[in-house]
C-alpha cells in the first residue's frame, strides 16, 4: 500500500502519533494507500515552520514569489497524466474529466495568482483639507485552507495560490477522503524547492486535525470548503479568537428553463449541469425548474438524454459518469432517492445502484444517474443537498413563481437561467438569491470573478482580487501635509 506523508518545515512526515487512515479507490471500492492521521502535534508543529518561514516570504519581492508559484505550476503541468490519474483514481471521477478539468484548473490558479500577485494594489483617498491616506494590505502570518474532496486539487490550489501570492505561509489540510494529488504537491513543492514552511500540508480528520488547525491562536485567517454543517462548526469555533474566515458551502442550485429558451442547447446544459462530475460539484444545479408550458416536451428530451449517459469505469473514455467517492456518501445518494419516493416522486430514470461491466470495478460505488417528478417544492428532496447524479424536475408559471421556487431553499450559491430574452434574463437574474448566476451557460469561470454563495451557502467570496484582500489586512496610514 501506498504511504502518504505530511509536509512540514519542508519534510515528508509520518504523523507525530504514528496513527494512519486508509485511502479508497471508489470505482474498485478497494482501499490503496493510507495517510497520517495528523493531530494537533502536527499542527503545532507546522504552525511553528510556518512562523519561522513567515519573514522571509513576505519580505520577497512580488515577483520572486509569483515565480514560486509558476514553477509549481510548471511541474503540475509536466506531470498532469499522472496528476490526472491519480485525481481519478481517488474520487471515482472520469480519467478524461480529471485531465480537461481538474489539473489544468489547478495549474491556471497557480498561475493566475501569480499574476495577481505582481498586479495587486491598494488606494489612497486624498483629503482637501492637506492630507493623503494611503491603504497598506499586508499578509496575515500563518493562515489555513481547508477544502473538500469533490474537486481536490482545484480547489485546494485556489486557496494556497491566492495565499501564497500575497505572502502569507500556508497550512493546507485537504479532505481525507481524498489525500492523494495533496501529497503529490507536497513531493513537487520540495522538488521546486519553495522555501521550506512556506507551505504545509496536513492530512487527517476534520474533527481532529481541522478542528486543531482552526483553534490555533497563530492561525490568522481561514479558508474552507465544504458542506453547510462543518462550516457552522468551524464559524463558531473560530469567532471567539476573531479570525478572518471565508466559508463556501453547500447548494441547492435552481436551473430556470423559459419556454422562450434555445431548446436543445437548453437540454444539453441543464444535464451537464446537473450530472458533470456525478452531481458532485457545489454548482450543480439539481433542481431544474421548468416553464408549464414547455415541461412535457422538456421532460421527455432530459431523461432521454440523463439515460444516454454512460456510467462506467472512470479510466474509460467513453464513460461520462465514474463512481461517488465514498460508501458513506453511496448510501447517502440512495438513501435521499428512497426519500424522494417516500415523499411520492415518479422516477423517470435511474433510482438504482449502477453495476458496472469492467471486472475491477465490481465492488465500485456507482449510481444510476437519476431524474425524479412529482415533488412539491418544499420537500425535503428539493430543499436538502443531495450532491450526487439526482435532479428533480419542478414546472412553474411565470417569473415570479420561478423566482420564489429557485429562491425558497435555505442555500443560495449557484443558479444558471436559460431564455432567448435578454430583458428577462437581466431582470431574473437581478432577483435570484445566488453569489452566482450563468445565463444560458454553466459553469463558465473567470478566475477574476467573486466566487461564492448567501444565505446558508457562505460568507465570503473567492476569486481575483477578493481572494488577495481576504489574505491581507489592511492598514489605513494618514499623513498631514
Ligand atoms: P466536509 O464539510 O465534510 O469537509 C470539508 C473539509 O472540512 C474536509 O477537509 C474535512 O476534513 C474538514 N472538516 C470537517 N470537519 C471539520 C472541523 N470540525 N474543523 C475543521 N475542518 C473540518 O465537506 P465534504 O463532504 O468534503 O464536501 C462536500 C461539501 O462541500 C458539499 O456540501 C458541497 O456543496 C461543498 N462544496 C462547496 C463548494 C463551494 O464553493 N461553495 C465547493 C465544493 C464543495
Amino acid at each position: 500500500m501506498k504511504e502518504l506523508r505530511n509536509l512540514i518545515g519542508g519534510e515528508l512526515r509520518a504523523g507525530a502519533r504514528q496513527r494512519w487512515f486508509d485511502v479508497w479507490e471508489p470505482a474498485a471500492g478497494q482501499a490503496y494507500a493510507r495517510a497520517p492521521e495528523s493531530g494537533a502535534e502536527d499542527v503545532e508543529a507546522a504552525v511553528e515552520a510556518a512562523q519561522g518561514a513567515f519573514p522571509g516570504w513576505r519580505d520577497l519581492p512580488a515577483a520572486d514569489r509569483a515565480r514560486w508559484l509558476n514553477r509549481l505550476a510548471d511541474l503540475i503541468e509536466r506531470d498532469l497524466e499522472k496528476f490526472a490519474h491519480a485525481e481519478s483514481c481517488d474520487t471515482g471521477k472520469p480519467l478524461s474529466l480529471a485531465r480537461s478539468l481538474d489539473i489544468p484548473r489547478a495549474i491556471s490558479n497557480l498561475r493566475f495568482f501569480a499574476g495577481a500577485a505582481t498586479q495587486f494594489a491598494s488606494e489612497a483617498h486624498a483629503m482637501e483639507t492637506g492630507a493623503i491616506n494611503y491603504t497598506l494590505r499586508q499578509p496575515h502570518g500563518v493562515v489555513a485552507g481547508i477544502s473538500p474532496w469533490n474537486l481536490p486539487l482545484y480547489l485546494l490550489t485556489w486557496k494556497i495560490a491566492p495565499a501564497l501570492a500575497a505572502g502569507n505561509c500556508v497550512i493546507a489540510k485537504p479532505s481525507e477522503v481524498t489525500p492523494l494529488t495533496a501529497a503529490m504537491l507536497a513531493e513537487l513543492s520540495i522538488e521546486a524547492g519553495l522555501p521550506n514552511g512556506v507551505l504545509n500540508i496536513l492530512h487527517g480528520r476534520g474533527a481532529e486535525v481541522g478542528n486543531a488547525v482552526v483553534t490555533h491562536p497563530q492561525v490568522r485567517a481561514i479558508s474552507f470548503t465544504g458542506g453547510t454543517a462543518t462550516g457552522r462548526h468551524i464559524a463558531a469555533a473560530a469567532a471567539p479568537l476573531f479570525k478572518k474566515l471565508s466559508l463556501e458551502l453547500g447548494g441547492k442550485n435552481p436551473s430556470l428553463v423559459f419556454a422562450d429558451c434555445d431548446f436543445e442547447a437548453t437540454v444539453e446544459g441543464t444535464v451537464r449541469a446537473a450530472f458533470a462530475n456525478q452531481g458532485e460539484i457545489c454548482l450543480c444545479g439539481s433542481r431544474v425548474l421548468v416553464e408549464r408550458s414547455l415541461y412535457a416536451r422538456f421532460r421527455d428530451a432530459f431523461a432521454a438524454r440523463v439515460r444516454a449517459l454512460r456510467v462506467g469505469d472512470p479510466l474509460e473514455a467513453e464513460t461520462d459518469q465514474g463512481a461517488l467517492v465514498s460508501a458513506a456518501h453511496l448510501d447517502k445518494v440512495l438513501g435521499a432517492i428512497q426519500q424522494a419516493r417516500s415523499e411520492g416522486g415518479r422516477v423517470l430514470c435511474g433510482g438504482e445502484r449502477a453495476r458496472v461491466a469492467s471486472a475491477r470495478c465490481r465492488d465500485g460505488w456507482f449510481v444510476q444517474p437519476t431524474v425524479i417528478e412529482g415533488l412539491d417544492a418544499s420537500c425535503r428532496t428539493n430543499q436538502e443537498e443531495i450532491f450526487g447524479p439526482v435532479a428533480t424536475l419542478l414546472p412553474f408559471d411565470g417569473e415570479d413563481e420561478a423566482l420564489e421556487i429557485a429562491n425558497g431553499t435555505p442555500y443560495g450559491l449557484a443558479a444558471s437561467l436559460w431564455s432567448r430574452d435578454n430583458s428577462r434574463c437581466h431582470r431574473v437574474s437581478a432577483r435570484l438569491e445566488a453569489g452566482l448566476v450563468w445565463v444560458n451557460t454553466w459553469m463558465l469561470r473567470d478566475l477574476r470573478t467573486p466566487m461564492g454563495g448567501v444565505k446558508s451557502s457562505g460568507v465570503g467570496r473567492e476569486g481575483g482580487f477578493e481572494a488577495m484582500r481576504f489574505f491581507t489586512e489592511s492598514r489605513n496610514v494618514c499623513v498631514k501635509y
